[in-house]
């Protein structure tokens, strides 16, 4: 296994950890029933993707 050859300085480690900070998730409307959804999934209220309706839900 690859073994790093020098130590990575305070500045390095915190340039590399810069990204790991946790993030909101986005939320976007769906179209057919103004719900809040994630984007580019299906909505889990109606079943409709890109005004069609992709999956039939058994309570409406
Ligand atoms: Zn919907």
């Amino acid at each position: 296994m690859a073994v790093p050859k020098r130590k990575s300085s305070k500045s390095r480690q915190g340039m590399r950890r810069s990204h790991h900070s946790a993030h909101v998730r986005d939320i976007c409307v769906c179209s057919n029933c103004q719900s809040s959804k994630l984007p580019h999934r299906i909505c889990p209220h109606c079943g409709y993707y890109k005004n069609k309706e992709v999956i039939a839900m058994e309570v409406e």
